[in-house]
């Protein structure tokens, strides 16, 4: 995938396979590319060159077919805020021309399933951030898409919040959804994604599980500070990590290398970019 917007790359040769069933998250900072490559992926953006394929759809010449196989969540809420949570998503499924019997029953068990019965009937202008998030996450669902596409879906969101929607995406994905996701937090492509796609500056940079990303880089990290900044040194084993850190006449830190430390050493920028 190729999109440039006059000068800008914002996604400059990315190429990447999601498997069935899986939660395939894209990491990287604002302005990576991340929502372009989604917008490419969802039809809403046109790439500048580059074949992509959803579901075995080209995307480009089989729109139709792509959007019946898809959900997607976008990054800013565009629920109708005059409406209910109920009218919201029977307005989605008149749109998907869904038989009536089908979509009430729909409708009627997605709202269970995102634990908002209690606020069907409110308008949605009084739903609080994660509510909103919720409701759009059943909008998604509602025509049973194969591929769901969220772009930053806990972006704003308080812990707790963040964390019942982690829930929810690993429910969804347990019953059989794949799962492909936009996020600049560490922690929730650790926690959810069985891959991972590094993204920066318009580029993949690393392709890989969060356990293999680290691997490679080794799984253990000293790390200390030098009259230059924050100095880190990694290692396969804890013991390898530990003969270091003694080594040393400075004070040290022998933690386990997470994604931020894969992030930092591929960009050789500050991981304060990706958070
Ligand atoms: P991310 O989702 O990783 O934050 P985006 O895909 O939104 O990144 O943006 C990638 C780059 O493309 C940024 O430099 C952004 O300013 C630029 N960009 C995105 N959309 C447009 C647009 N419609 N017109 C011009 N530039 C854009």
């Amino acid at each position: 995938m190729v999109k440039y917007y006059n000068r800008v790359r914002a996604v400059d040769g990315v190429s990447f396979r999601v498997w069935q069933g899986e939660i395939f998250g894209l990491l990287g900072p604002n302005g990576a590319g991340k929502t372009t490559i989604i917008r490419m992926l969802t039809t809403l953006t046109r790439p500048t060159a580059g074949e992509t394929y959803v579901a075995g759809y080209p995307v480009g010449s089989r729109q139709v077919e792509v959007k019946r196989c898809i959900g997607v969540v976008p990054q800013v809420n565009n629920l109708e805020r005059e409406l209910t949570g109920r009218e919201n998503l029977l307005l989605h499924a008149l749109l998907h021309r869904m038989p009536r019997d089908v979509r009430e029953r729909r409708i009627k068990d997605l709202l269970a399933y995102v634990g908002l019965e209690e606020w069907a009937d409110v308008r949605v202008q009084h739903y609080s951030g994660g509510m909103a998030r919720r409701l759009l996450i059943a909008r998604a669902l509602l025509h049973q898409p194969l591929i769901l596409f969220l772009d930053e879906p806990t972006i704003g969101l308080d812990p707790p919040t963040r964390r019942k929607i982690w829930d929810l995406l690993q429910l969804m994905n347990r019953e059989g959804v794949t799962v492909l996701l936009t996020t600049h937090y560490i922690e929730e492509a650790e926690t959810l994604c069985h891959r991972v796609g590094i993204i920066d500056r318009g580029r993949l940079i690393a392709l890989g599980s969060p356990a293999e990303l680290k691997e490679r880089l080794g799984s253990y990290c000293v790390e200390f500070l030098s009259a230059r900044g924050t100095k880190r040194r990694f290692f396969t084993t804890r013991a390898e990590a530990n003969a270091y850190a003694q080594s040393q006449d400075v004070d040290t830190v022998v933690r386990r290398t997470d994604l931020e430390d894969v992030f930092v050493e591929l960009t050789g920028r500050d991981a304060g970019e990706l958070a």
